[in-house]
């Protein structure tokens, strides 16, 4: 491993199964965010959760002792419309298969909510999915409609079990239509690049903490960051060890990593 973790200036932190898990704060995770913000290190939580908005999860951590401003919050949604804004001029139509938090989102770029006729159309997690819905944004890119999709993660895990995720969605369009989604989250590269724009971040000094390996950690390697793996979500110790380039630095939890962290702060 090269470095060590004083030389961190920059933090990307991923939220689910790193500082919560389902509805629960996971141990430490409340001391942690205290400890990045009282050591003074640029840091922006990033989700493929589109969701819900950066407000609704500065109330849902907040809920669970963590005080994060909605500034410090990127959602795959907040990342997917600030990209499209950079393609398109405001007032463009937009189909759009996902949850009112995505719509607001794009709504806040100036997009305009559209059917078949959309010049682009972007999905994300939708737990209200309908046929039509489908159906609508099939019809509009195979009229040639941008399809864009805010994350790949197929599945989305809960307490106790795995339902279908966003990119499981993408899936069916790509069945319908023969044509591939341009995916914003990670492990793409466009969130993370926005990411580092707006902390305004060099990311030879910049890491990802995260509990995926194949969304944190190969998003992180592909964007040139150093990356830290904790063990409380998805991936195990296993995977990580066989994982093509496996993670910078390995921890059971958040603890163990605050711990080690603050040993080379002091030494
Ligand atoms: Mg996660």
């Amino acid at each position: 491993m090269e470095g060590t973790l004083a030389q961190i200036r920059n933090l990307l932190v991923d939220m689910d199964g790193v500082l919560y898990r389902g509805h629960s704060a996971l141990g430490g995770a409340a001391a942690f965010i205290a400890f990045i913000q009282e050591r003074g290190i640029n840091y922006l939580l990033v989700t493929n959760n589109s969701t819900l908005t950066p407000e609704q999860f500065h109330e849902r951590l907040a809920g669970m002792g963590m005080q994060v401003p909605p500034a410090r919050i990127m959602t795959s949604g907040v990342a997917t419309a600030a990209y499209l804004a950079t393609q398109a001029p405001p007032g463009t139509r937009v189909n759009v298969v996902g949850e009112a938090a995505l719509i607001h989102e794009l709504e806040k770029q100036g997009f305009v909510m559209g059917g078949r006729e959309s010049r682009y159309v972007v999905v994300g997690w939708d737990k209200t999915l309908t046929f039509d819905k489908l159906a609508t944004a099939t019809l509009a890119i195979r009229a040639g409609a941008t399809f864009i999709g805010t994350n790949p993660d197929k599945t989305y895990p809960l307490e106790s079990d795995i339902i279908p995720g966003a990119g499981s969605i993408l899936a069916a369009l790509v069945a319908a239509t023969d044509v591939e989604p341009l995916v914003v989250g990670k492990p793409e590269p466009l969130a993370l690049q926005l990411a580092l724009r707006q902390l305004g971040a060099r990311p030879e000094e910049t890491a990802i903490l995260g509990d995926r390996l194949e969304t944190d950690v190969l998003g992180g390697q592909r964007a040139g960051l150093k990356t830290i793996m904790v063990l409380t979500g998805i991936s195990t110790a296993e995977e990580a060890a066989a994982f093509a380039r496996p993670p910078d630095w390995l921890f059971a939890d958040l603890p163990a990593l605050q711990a080690a962290w603050e040993q080379t702060l002091a030494g």
